[in-house]
């Protein structure tokens, strides 16, 4: 089917996607462009880079030059790139924009003179902002309250518009909070399993009341998957149907896996913003056939085994400050 170039697939959740790709059997090549930031690391991609089908490139979305090539070569782009961490993005806002805003930009305009066949923009609930009730559908209005949000709100808007433009086969997904094996530990599910793991304090942001869907990493792929597949050219697909958890009740989940009590948590003053709660109505991809199949609890414990097994994968993260350069790996 189709020879795919995905974006930040060094990361979290894109290295998943590229692994469940790389499976596909009529999928005929993947080819992986990332930065190697703080966040990105090769190892996320473990044995997949011995597959035949994969090559790893280290570049920037950034380049003009570099992805102009590639889009060339590639006839479907799975863009997962990005600044991702909420609170990075309070004192880096620039950072955000440039990578987020204005490096989707540069890839579009490759997608564009490549004429490629689809191009999936990797996006997120927080766009729609904080809801009092009920689920966010794809045509309500995007109100993001923090950077990150704005910079992927803003994306989202530059990618729909190169469909209504120039006619590039966009489809936005809108997924909610990911978790899983190999997140990198300033995420708030990584966080609390490894300081678990050293015996550390957890820190609940407010009185712990914000609620988020909690959404296994492989259903967001499935979702993405099947949007590459079968998603209409301008529209937008929510991927959510996790489970909905204040964060106090998720620390209390994580509490009892651990078997400790809540005499390690401690609360601290609360963001300088944190939306109460996304929800969102994912029906639209469930009639693409998307349907979430991880648990919450067996997600957790088998994300909990992940942490345990491979200290020597998250420790050293722990050390790294903000932006230093991860070790080069030379591109194929
Ligand atoms: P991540 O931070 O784990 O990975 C991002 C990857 O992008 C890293 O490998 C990094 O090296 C790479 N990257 C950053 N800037 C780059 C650049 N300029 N050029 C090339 N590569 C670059 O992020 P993630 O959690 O895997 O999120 C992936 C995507 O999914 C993001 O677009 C994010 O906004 C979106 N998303 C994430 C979640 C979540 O819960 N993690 C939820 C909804 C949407």
């Amino acid at each position: 089917m189709e020879e795919v170039l995905i974006t930040g697939g060094a990361g979290f959740i894109g290295s998943h996607f590229a692994r469940r790709l790389l499976r596909a059997e009529d999928v005929a090549r993947v080819t992986v462009l990332d930065a190697l930031t703080y966040a990105g690391s090769v190892e996320n991609l473990g044995e997949a880079m011995l597959s035949p089908k994969l090559t790893f490139v280290h570049g920037n979305i950034g380049d003009a030059q570099l992805v102009d090539r590639l889009a060339r070569e590639h006839t479907a782009i799975v863009h997962f790139a990005a600044e991702s961490h909420v609170d990075r993005s309070f004192r880096d806002t620039g950072n955000f924009l440039s990578t987020n805003v204005l490096g989707t930009c540069t890839l579009l305009e490759a997608a564009r003179k490549a004429s490629i066949r689809r191009f999936v923009h990797v996006s997120t609930d927080e766009v729609y902002g904080p809801l009092v009730a009920g689920q966010a559908a794809e045509t309500d209005p995007i109100r993001p309250s923090v950077p990150y949000a704005a910079s992927k709100a803003a994306s989202d808007l530059v990618a729909l518009s190169y469909f209504q433009t120039f006619g590039v086969p966009v489809c936005v997904t809108r997924s909610s909070n990911n978790y899983g094996p190999r997140q990198h530990p300033e995420k708030i599910i990584p966080l609390f399993i490894t300081r678990l793991l050293k015996g550390h304090v957890l820190t609940l942001h407010g009185n712990g009341q914000h609620v988020r869907n909690w959404l296994h990493v492989e259903d967001n792929c499935q979702g993405i998957e099947l949007v590459l597949r079968a998603g209409t050219p301008g529209e937008v697909y929510n991927i959510g149907g996790g489970t909905d958890l204040t964060s106090r009740d998720l620390t209390g989940i994580l509490l009892r896996m651990f078997g400790t009590d809540w005499d390690c948590v401690r609360y601290i003053p609360d963001r300088a913003a944190n939306d109460l709660r996304y929800a969102l109505d994912w029906s639209k991809a469930a009639a693409l056939g998307y349907c979430p199949e991880r648990g919450l609890e067996d997600g957790l414990a088998e994300t909990a085994d992940w942490y345990r097994n491979n200290p020597d994968r998250w420790a050293p993260l722990l050390r790294i400050p903000a932006h230093a350069p991860q070790p080069i790996y030379h591109p194929v």
